[in-house]
C-alpha cells in the first residue's frame, strides 16, 4: 500500500455535515455493554475491505475493537456523473475536481479495519455545488 495522506471532507464541504462519533461511541458503548456481539460490529463486506486496502488513508488511531494501528478511513462520494455505488476517492486532486463541480455531491467516510472488519461511518457532507 502507498503511504497517503488522511483526506477528510472538510476542507471541501459546502456544508456543515454530520459528524457520526456520538453514534460511533454509543456502539463501542454497546458492545462493552454486551448488547451487540463484535460478529454484529465487525461485519465489513469484502468490497468494503477491498477499498479499504486499496483506497484507505491512515485514520491516525488504533481500531476501537482490535486495537491494531490498521484503521484507515475510505471516502466514497456519491453525486451526478458518479458510479450508482459511488467513487471511492484516493486523492486530494480528485476530492476537488469533484467539488469544484456545480452539482451538488454526498462525501461519506468510513472507518474500516482490514484485520478484523470493524467499520462505521464517521462523517457525511455535501460537497461541490459552488
Ligand atoms: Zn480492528
Amino acid at each position: 500500500m502507498t503511504a497517503r495522506t488522511k483526506l477528510g471532507l472538510q476542507h471541501v464541504a459546502t456544508s456543515g455535515g454530520i459528524d457520526y462519533r456520538l453514534a460511533r461511541e454509543a456502539t463501542l458503548a454497546a458492545f462493552r455493554d454486551g448488547d451487540l456481539s463484535r460478529e454484529q460490529l465487525c461485519d465489513a463486506q469484502r468490497e468494503l475491505v477491498r477499498n479499504a486496502e486499496f483506497c484507505g488513508t491512515p485514520a491516525g488511531r488504533d481500531c476501537p475493537m482490535c486495537e491494531q494501528p490498521t484503521l484507515v478511513e475510505v471516502t466514497y462520494v456519491f453525486g451526478p456523473r458518479l458510479p450508482k455505488h459511488g467513487r471511492c476517492v484516493t486523492s486530494d486532486r480528485e476530492m476537488h475536481r469533484i467539488a469544484s463541480r456545480k452539482s451538488v455531491s454526498t462525501g461519506y467516510v468510513v472507518e474500516v479495519c482490514p484485520a478484523c472488519r470493524w467499520n462505521h461511518l464517521t462523517e457525511s457532507r455535501a460537497i461541490g455545488g459552488a
